[in-house]
């Protein structure tokens, strides 16, 4: 394949874009070389400036669960634009989109938008700050929940220690109220609980973690942090900005039957535009302004081109009753080719997934948290990216990232992509 006016495109780039691109997972990084510029998309496929095709399990980083440029995501974006992009007052199309979510979603009364994932956990932990009086939070080690200061806090100096900044810029003020634990180790989370009784605001997690590979909760660890909470008066947040409706209607919450108080929304929820949002019970939410004493705000939020996108990819998946189990059979049937040809060639793995969310681990033992999950081989990850690029399959460019299946994807196009990973690995 050849990548000649991409590589063009960056080299332009990099001279007005700091690293050449507007999120560094975008650039390769991770994996050597530089990043494709995308032309466009259709379905479940990427057309790059120098003409290549490529399968896409990237999808937006999960807003495309139905694939590229969804007709009726398209259309009721090109009606709305007609009448006025922007507003900066209240519309019709905000309550919609809001009843849609709040009756799809289980356990909460309310909801705000806002315009990233980013946002929307930012203002829960806000929120729950302001809820309980308390200052501190607790974050996993391995979970993202945005770029925002609170959360840019890396393990290193133990649990119950006070995490340390892993960006300059985060000041050690605010990193002091992050507290970090080990994902699926409830008897780590305890003793971070007991050594700051009476400081914490609120436990935050990816329910099924996204951004360390896929790594689900083992049986009973949500249940567990559900009953801390209660226990402590803590309360617990669920960012759902991965899994929110993308493992079922209601996201994590209604596939484990557990309730979050305060749960986030990013990527889905927006049909491929700027969409964030949070939601809680209605005790909750009312502690934001202008009820309520907690500030949050936006200029953009709500817009009503993203509540047009956002309400017509809900009610898709509102109304198609067997879309969820479909994408889950197709995660499925990969796994299990994947589990097929990877055994034949020898190469050491771990595949973990849940609903329409997969990852191959280079890793011989289970993947369970962070700790586990950075033992895969980072080597092997980088042939196996650029690999699979050059059997027109774009995977994210880094060992750390889901797959994200989306429901445009074919059986042909997974019988590929197996074929793919079996000569790719047959290399190694
Ligand atoms: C992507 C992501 C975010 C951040 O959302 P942005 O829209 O990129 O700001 C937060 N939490 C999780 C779990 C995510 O996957």
């Amino acid at each position: 394949m050849n990548y000649k006016r991409s590589s063009a495109l960056f080299a332009q780039a990099e001279k007005v874009i700091p690293g050449g691109v507007n999120s560094p997972v975008r650039a390769f990084k991770a994996v050597g070389g530089t990043p494709i510029f995308v032309k466009e998309a259709k379905g479940a496929y990427l057309y790059d400036e120098d003409g290549n095709k490529f399968i896409d399990y990237i999808n937006s980083w999960g807003p495309m669960i139905l694939g590229h440029a969804y007709d009726p995501v398209v259309n009721a974006v090109i009606e709305k634009a007609k009448k006025g992009t922007s507003f900066g007052m209240p519309t019709e199309i905000e309550t919609k989109i809001a009843e849609l979510a709040v009756s799809m979603v289980p356990n909460i009364d309310k909801i705000r938008f806002v315009n990233s994932g980013t946002e929307a956990c930012m203002s829960a932990i806000r929120l729950a700050r302001g809820y309980t009086g308390k200052d501190k939070i607790i974050k996993f080690a391995g979970c993202y929940h945005g770029h925002s200061d609170s959360f840019l806090i890396q393990a290193g100096s133990g649990a119950i220690t006070f995490g340390s900044p892993n960006s300059p810029g985060v000041t050690q003020g605010t990193a002091k109220d992050t507290l970090l634990a080990k994902y699926n180790d409830i008897e780590n989370v305890k003793s971070v609980i007991n050594a700051n009784k009476g400081e914490i605001a609120c436990i935050i997690i990816e329910p099924v973690a996204g951004n360390m590979g896929c790594i689900p909760p083992k049986e009973d660890f949500l249940q567990g942090l559900r009953d801390l909470c209660d226990m402590h008066g803590l309360l617990l947040i669920f960012d759902e900005v991965m899994t929110g409706f993308r493992l079922a209607k209601g996201g994590a919450q209604e596939l484990y039957n557990i309730n979050a108080d305060i749960v986030c929304y990013g990527k889905v929820i927006g049909g491929g535009l700027p969409v964030g949002a949070f939601a809680a019970r209605e005790e909750i939410m009312n502690y934001l302004a202008p009820l309520g004493p907690v500030y949050q705000a936006g200029t953009l939020s709500g817009n009503p081109l993203a509540m047009a996108a956002g309400l017509a990819m809900l009610e898709t998946l509102n109304n198609d009753t067997e879309l969820f189990g479909r994408l889950a059979e197709k995660t499925a049937y990969l796994h299990k080719g994947f589990t097929k040809v990877l055994n034949e060639n020898k190469t050491s793995h771990t595949i973990n997934r849940v609903g329409s969310m997969i990852s191959i681990h280079f890793a011989e033992d289970q993947v369970i948290d962070f700790e586990t999950s950075v033992k895969g081989n980072n080597e092997t990850f980088k042939k196996f990216f650029h690999g699979m690029l050059q059997e027109g399959i774009y995977i994210a460019p880094s060992a750390f990232e889901t797959w994200f299946i989306t429901d445009a994807l074919t059986y042909e196009d997974l019988d590929a992509t197996i074929a793919a990973v079996k000569k790719v690995t047959s290399k190694f």
